[in-house]
């Protein structure tokens, strides 16, 4: 730490720092000179033409949407150790999704870089943990915006929020206040892109949108790298003009947004030389071939639609994620949901101030695993449960009969009501599967489901909701239906939507939805599928 200046002292350090201005190497240059690659040589340009104005980019409000591998966490590196080296003292903080990538990061990545730079090596302070670097009189912070649940309180000169699409977004935008005081208050956001209009995406919709046009060697064409381009028999990128090869080793940005106040860069792996095309061809088709979502994220660096339905990352990320701290993996008087079919999913929550905190996710391979079950009930001090009726509902209903008025079966049927009791079996309740998907929705919308923390269940719990597309379908009489079809496994949104079925039972009023109608529902498992019985 600085010594405490006294305010005579602080005057003139101030005034002689002003009056002395300091020979600052730019980024560029400073790379080339003091930074190395892995196997210790000089950083080049040569495979990454299109990184040289990023690096000479010294705009203060950087936004970069990147596919994966083109370079983008080198340059925040060389971002981060030439600001601390150059600009000392000053604080930089660096943020990524969760404390894991941080440790993977720092170990896998930051303290390999600094090893191998003979320069920034001896500017490394007393200071060196997975959390704090002293730098050249500099202090880095490395920070899990999951994990560290509080934005850190220390004023900042620099920002860097790498997979910021993964991040918790508003310890994000918390961090922005940490600049207020900073003289240089620069920022760099950078990820690889997920849903559009939110996080990355988002930010460089307000951007400059920096594109990357690759440029023919033969006749000098520059263009912006498409999939029609691509020679798949010669594994090469053709000149859409001339059709000759192009090594993509030249080319130039544009603008696209000229004058907007953030500069934003896409990157896209077509047009970086550094990404053979093979390998791209490679996640196009054959064995290994990407779906057409996370070839449009990770190799295109945009973000996709494809198949995501009607609850998507961007709304959970901004809506369901509480500051709170998460009270324990066990409690009481808590909730659970689980789904059936292949394996077993259940959610268990806690309703606080009205909202319905999800506590506790897990997937169970093995659907005959109903001790698993037992246990959670137990662990969780579960007072209302509610279990997926199909495949196997003697199962279900065999489990369902030990808790009596604790647990129940859920059967959708084609009524019309969300939930009612069923009048001659005290273990099922019956509802119908597009109103019972869509109050889970809504909740998830509204910001009335909260999560604790993001983890790989927490991942998995995204992955599934944005599996389920709400449909609207006229018929022939001009009505419209709603359905919710599955464009993949989707297990999860089922466990949390018999979740709140849960709560609604418990702490709703049932009496109020009891079938009136005299003439029984039939049984609905949802689209197509031999359960299905009714068409209106
Ligand atoms: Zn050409």
């Amino acid at each position: 730490m600085k010594p405490e200046l006294t305010l005579e002292q602080k005057f003139f350090s101030d005034l002689a720092e002003r009056l002395t201005p300091k020979e600052r190497l730019p980024l560029l240059d400073w790379a080339r000179k003091n930074r190395r690659t892995e196997k210790g040589r000089n950083f080049t340009f040569r495979d990454r033409p299109y990184l040289k104005q990023i690096y000479a980019d010294t705009h203060d409000f950087i936004v970069i949407k990147k596919a994966a591998q083109v370079g983008g966490t080198e340059f925040a590196i060389s971002n981060a150790l030439h600001f601390a080296c150059e600009y000392s003292p000053v604080t930089i903080i660096y943020t990524f999704p969760t404390a894991t990538e941080v440790r993977n990061f720092v170990a896998g990545r930051f303290n390999p870089s600094i090893a191998v730079s003979p320069y920034v090596k001896e500017r490394i302070g007393r200071v060196d943990s997975v959390s704090v670097k002293e730098i050249a009189g500099s202090f880095l912070y490395l920070r899990g915006s999951f994990s560290d649940r509080e934005a850190l309180s220390v004023p900042a000169d620099l920002l860097i929020h790498d997979e910021v699409d993964f991040s918790n977004q508003n310890i994000l935008s918390q961090y922005e206040e940490r600049l207020t005081a900073s003289r240089y208050k620069k920022r760099l956001f950078f990820s690889t892109p997920t849903v559009p209009h939110f996080g990355i995406d988002a930010l460089f919709e307000a951007s400059d949108q920096h594109e990357w046009f690759v440029e023919c060697e033969s006749c000098g064409h520059g263009f912006l790298p498409q999939l029609e381009q691509i020679d798949k028999d010669k594994a090469m990128l053709r000149c859409p003009l001339c059709h000759k090869a192009c090594s993509r080793r030249r080319g130039r940005w544009e603008s696209m947004n000229p004058g907007a106040a953030i500069r934003g860069y896409h990157l896209d792996q077509l047009g970086c030389a550094f990404v053979d095309i093979e390998s791209i061809i490679g996640k196009l088709e054959g064995p290994k071939k990407y779906d057409k979502r996370m070839f449009e994220n990770f190799v295109r660096g945009q973000a996709s639609a494809v198949g995501v339905g009607s609850v998507n990352r961007g709304i959970i990320m901004q809506r369901c994620f509480t500051d709170a701290v998460q009270r324990s993996d066990s409690g009481r008087g808590r909730f659970m949901g689980i789904d059936q079919g292949g394996r077993l999913s259940v959610v268990i929550s806690e309703v606080i101030d009205s909202k319905r905190c999800i506590v506790y996710m897990e997937e169970v391979e093995d659907d005959d695993d109903w001790s698993r079950m037992h246990r959670l009930m137990a662990l969780h001090g579960v007072t209302t449960c509610v279990v997926d009726y199909r495949p196997e509902a003697r199962a279900a209903r065999r489990f369902a009969k030990q808790y009596p008025g604790v647990a129940w079966c859920c059967e959708f049927v084609t009524s019309d009501k969300e939930l009612y009791f069923d009048k001659d079996e005290d273990y099922l309740v019956k509802g119908n599967r597009t109103e019972i998907l869509d109050g889970a929705a809504e909740q998830i919308r509204d910001g009335r489901t909260q999560l604790y923390s993001k983890d790989e269940v927490v991942e998995t719990y995204i992955s599934h909701w944005e599996r389920l597309a709400r449909v609207e379908e006229v018929d022939r009489l001009g009505r419209t239906k709603a359905q919710w079809i599955k464009q993949g496994v989707s297990d999860l949104s089922f466990a949390d939507a018999y979740n709140r079925l849960a709560v609604l039972i418990q702490m709703g009023d049932l009496s109020d939805i009891a079938p009136t109608s005299e003439v029984a529902d039939t049984i609905d498992r949802g689209e197509g599928g031999s359960w299905y019985t009714a068409k209106w």
